[in-house]
């Protein structure tokens, strides 16, 4: 399988189209190969409506003129879409997603509500992409009909991060490591924040997600053995600040390793850092899904985010910890690789893996 386009493509349904991070999947998908959006959905609010009129477009792009005059419609589930993207908050989501994939839809989440969950993979596809064996055992689990299942999106700011960890944990073993985040606005959702709370200010306190970050790693980097994920051991402590900064997380991260390793050791494990994406060539795959700057000021939302399409974790500033043994700090698109974009990639995965049925 390789990124050359696929005719027909897929059917997909984008579920919360109208979001911060639904607006990224409308934008994504409009060029993608191998999936086509054919139903947009979103809360009552917006049903009815055209596309362009239901939703407050904020990205830096026009609205993809086959969109922008389609109506969105409710959340009822549709068993005729080959698959489903939600980028709905977890309040809605627990239900609506399991009512997808109950009508034989394969659902990628973005919510919070499956990712713990024993059963459902909780996926970075160059990390972990043997976590989709739990999908058998979830279908089984749950009963669910036909191609149906649930995949779910790590918290962005853990995509970020987890990255990066991968191919130190991989090599040299981590045993523990304290992370600081900057986080973007756009993280919060669209009406997440009042300009008065968050101009000129820095916020320390994202409710749920500190937890989110130290748990949901040990999940993403966990070995899968006898069809289960045993969470990795490492100790992970998380701090996080929303900053006034509109797109891009960015984390300051102290670590130990293991084994020893030298700088220059850490340096080339994330550089060459590549995995099943880039061997199968994936549409949204980027080339480095981890890039090391040298730059003694880098990285920085402003001038580093779109690298690699804005698909991949940069690092810069790698350096000895007096505390732990290397510091470093790291850069993610939080609504493209932390979200709508890390979704497509798992989706495209998935259909390389053959998930979706031999017919498709
Ligand atoms: P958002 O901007 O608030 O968008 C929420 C979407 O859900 C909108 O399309 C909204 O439709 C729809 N919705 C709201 N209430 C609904 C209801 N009762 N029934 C059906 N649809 C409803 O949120 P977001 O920032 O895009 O986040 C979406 C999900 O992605 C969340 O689970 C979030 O945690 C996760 N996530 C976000 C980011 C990020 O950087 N923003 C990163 C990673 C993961 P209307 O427009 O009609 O209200």
């Amino acid at each position: 399988m390789t990124s050359t386009r696929r005719e027909p493509r897929l059917k997909v349904a984008v579920l919360g189209a109208t979001g911060a991070v639904g607006q990224r999947f409308i934008d994504l998908l409009s060029s993608h190969p191998w999936f086509e959006v054919a139903r947009l959905a979103a809360s009552e609010r917006s049903a009815g409506k055209r596309y362009q009129d239901a939703c407050r477009w904020r990205l830096g792009t026009p609205v993809p003129a086959e969109i922008a005059t389609e109506i969105v419609q409710g959340m009822e589930p549709d068993g005729e879409m080959d698959l489903a993207f939600s980028a709905l908050g977890a309040s809605v989501a627990t239900e609506i997603e399991m009512a997808w994939a109950n009508a034989g839809v394969p659902v990628f989440s973005n919510a919070r509500s499956y990712r713990l969950e024993p059963d459902v993979p909780l996926l970075i596809p160059e990390i972990n992409p043997e976590h989709l064996g739990l999908i058998e055992k979830q279908r089984k689990f749950r009963e669910l009909p036909g191609r149906g299942f649930i995949v779910t999106n790590a918290n962005c700011s853990t995509t970020v991060l987890a990255m990066a960890l991968a191919p130190l944990e991989r090599i040299f073993g981590l045993r523990r490591l304290s992370v600081v985040t900057l986080q973007a606005i756009s993280g919060a959702g669209y009406s997440g924040l009042p300009s008065m709370e968050i101009l000129g200010n820095v916020i320390p306190f994202i409710a749920g997600e500190e937890e989110k970050m130290e748990e949901e790693t040990q999940k993403i980097l966990g070995k899968f053995v006898d069809g289960a994920v045993q969470p990795a051991s490492m100790t992970v402590s998380a701090q996080v600040n929303r900053v006034p900064v509109f797109d891009g997380h960015t984390e300051s991260v102290s670590f130990e390793t293991t084994r020893p390793a030298s700088l220059d050791e850490i340096r080339d494990a994330l550089a060459t850092f590549r995995g099943e994406p880039q061997e199968l060539d994936l549409p949204s795959a980027p080339a480095r899904p981890v890039v090391v700057l040298n730059g003694p000021d880098r990285p920085q939302p402003m001038l580093d985010l779109y690298l690699e399409n804005a698909m991949a974790t940069i690092v810069g500033r790698l350096r000895p910890c007096p505390v732990l043994n290397f510091k470093m700090t790291l850069l993610g698109h939080n609504t493209v690789r932390g979200a709508a974009g890390g979704s497509i990639l798992n989706a495209e995965l998935a259909m390389a893996r053959g998930l979706f049925g031999d017919d498709l």
